[in-house]
């Protein structure tokens, strides 16, 4: 029996589209988030990894080592203490990489903005953040909409063109 095109595509698993398109459905849906966290915001961070909340459904899934992650959430107050290293840990990630700033004190130093003189005033002063999440602490909820908002802003890129100088 002569099957058609489409039928072809349904027995062999064959999935059609732009190859930007497929790319960046593989790199969205898997976001190897580097685990480490700074101050309380990483104990929120921790229950969305847990069964309730359960990142992993979303292809999100923590590793321990920056050479394996393509995002660092900021979970906590950066103090200057920590800078160097914050900055050091994020250089050892590979391209293409991403970062989400979790809470107020990652944001813009929290509780310590007016009066913390150890604290850095927002982790943007050092690296490039893609999201933004609010909160002091931000729910789990709240970082699983992080991880979303990024899916998207993954799904616009064109990895395979070349960037324009
Ligand atoms: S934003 Fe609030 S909960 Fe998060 S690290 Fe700062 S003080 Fe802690």
């Amino acid at each position: 029996m002569k099957l058609t095109l489409l039928e072809k595509y349904d027995q062999d698993n064959i999935i059609v589209g732009k190859v930007d398109e497929l790319i960046n459905w593989a790199r969205s849906n898997s976001q190897w988030y580097f685990q480490f966290g700074l101050a309380c915001c990483a104990i929120e961070m921790m229950a969305a990894a847990a069964p309730r909340h359960d990142l992993e459904r979303f292809g999100a899934m923590p590793r321990a080592s920056p050479r394996q992650s393509d995002v660092m959430i900021v979970a906590g107050t950066v103090t200057l203490k920590m800078v160097e290293r914050v900055r050091r840990l994020y250089e050892q990630m590979a391209d293409p990489k991403y970062v989400i700033s979790m809470g107020s004190c990652s944001n813009s130093g929290g509780p310590y903005w007016q009066h913390g003189y150890h604290v850095l005033k927002g982790v943007d002063q050092i690296l490039p953040v893609d999201i933004y999440i609010a909160g002091c602490p931000p729910r789990p909820e709240a970082l699983l909409q992080g991880l979303l908002e990024l899916q998207k802003k993954i799904k616009e890129e064109t990895p395979l063109r070349k960037k324009t100088v």
